[in-house]
């Protein structure tokens, strides 16, 4: 069965000039200018690869515009908006390793209104599910202050917006990124609105954060969810994360709109992760989702883009997940598939169905 999926994209997503630092490390005397990993080589080559594969024409094209102050001000400061906009003029840092080039504000603003876009296309019933290859990445935004490349917190401020403009009551996160979405989960820690579910590796990015007993507080206790998985989770762990901790969830809490905020950074090569999945990995997470999605909400899901690193992969991660939510098989295959599926440790191991098992206790709790 195919579906209306809608793909938003801008070019000027690319010109966000994130400096040529060595990976996440400042340059100088001691260490040689490279490129910064946080570089638009690999969200292009996923859109290349896209085009090549003739899907991009396949979907509908949701075209994104500027968020407006106010809608930037539902989550982040006052304070914290008017320094971005003024490193808008000359670059700088936006907060802790968010470096910003001249112009960055602006294309920030058009990363949060993409998303937001893509909320009223799946809301307005244009599309039936979406994919925001925005730039800059957005879940480790906090209200006041950047964090970890990401200026502004796209995929929570598109969930404000739906909720509190869109008049939805409930939405749930799935962020499969493999560093913790504390930007999501700080957005909504006190809100009981928002189910926030984090997949990550244990104790990654941001350092100490993401334990799985960070639940949220006063009217928000228990709707958030950390698993943390060991490095060196495969598909197995991914697996059975999803069957037995996320979908339930989902279930339980029946959202009436899914967002996944959508790193490629768990994918094996990643340079910034330890994890090891891959294409059909992600295909069969996407198709979970998609199953969840059509039994509580009529299918209304979306992703908006974060990390993934390894600029060869992350193409053929994106292109099965389109795919999938599209419903339309392209005449590519992933070149990587075989090696990456191939690796030692990809089944579900004790030390990972420990954590798991841990997980599965936070439902017992979980009464929406
Ligand atoms: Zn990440």
């Amino acid at each position: 069965m195919t579906r209306k999926t809608g793909f938003v994209w801008h070019e000027l997503y690319m010109w966000h000039n994130t400096g040529n630092y060595a990976g996440v490390m400042p340059t100088g005397l001691t260490v040689q200018p490279y490129e910064h990993a946080e570089n638009p080589e690999t969200k292009r080559r996923f859109k290349n690869l896209m085009d090549v594969a003739g899907l991009t024409d396949q979907l509908i094209e949701v075209s994104p515009r500027p968020a407006t102050e106010q809608e930037v001000l539902m989550l982040h400061e006052l304070d914290y908006l008017e320094r971005v906009k003024l490193l808008n003029e000359t670059g700088g840092d936006a907060g802790v390793f968010t470096p910003m080039g001249v112009g960055s504000y602006d294309i920030a603003l058009l990363a949060v209104g993409g998303v937001i876009e893509l909320v009223d296309a799946v809301l307005d019933g244009r599309v039936d599910n979406g994919y925001a290859l925005v730039r800059p990445p957005g879940h480790h935004a906090l209200p006041g202050m950047g964090m970890g490349f990401c200026i502004f917190c796209n995929g929570a401020i598109a969930g404000l917006h739906a909720l509190e403009r869109r008049g939805l009551e409930r939405i749930a996160y799935v962020d499969w990124d493999v560093h913790h979405g504390n930007g999501t989960e700080t957005a909504f820690w006190k809100d009981n609105r928002a189910l926030t579910i984090s997949i990550h590796q244990d104790n990654c990015f941001p350092p100490d954060s993401g334990g799985m007993d960070m639940r949220g507080t006063g009217a928000g206790e228990g709707f958030n969810f950390n698993i943390p998985l060991p490095p060196g989770s495969g598909y197995g762990a991914y697996e059975a994360t999803f069957d037995r901790v996320v979908v339930p969830a989902l279930e339980t809490f029946a959202p009436q709109l899914i967002i996944v905020p959508s790193g490629f950074d768990a994918g094996a090569h990643d340079p910034l992760g330890r994890q090891m999945m891959h294409s059909t990995g992600y295909r069969e997470l996407t198709q979970k989702l998609m199953q969840a999605a059509d039994s509580v909400c009529n299918g209304r899901l979306l992703m908006c883009h974060e990390g993934g690193y390894n600029a060869p992969t992350v193409p053929y991660f994106g292109l099965a997940v389109l795919e999938q939510l599209s419903g339309i098989k392209t005449p590519i295959d992933d070149p990587f598939a075989q090696i990456l599926q191939g690796l030692g440790g990809q089944n579900l191991q004790p030390h990972q169905d420990a954590v798991i098992q841990q997980a599965e206790t936070l439902l017992d709790t979980f009464n929406p």
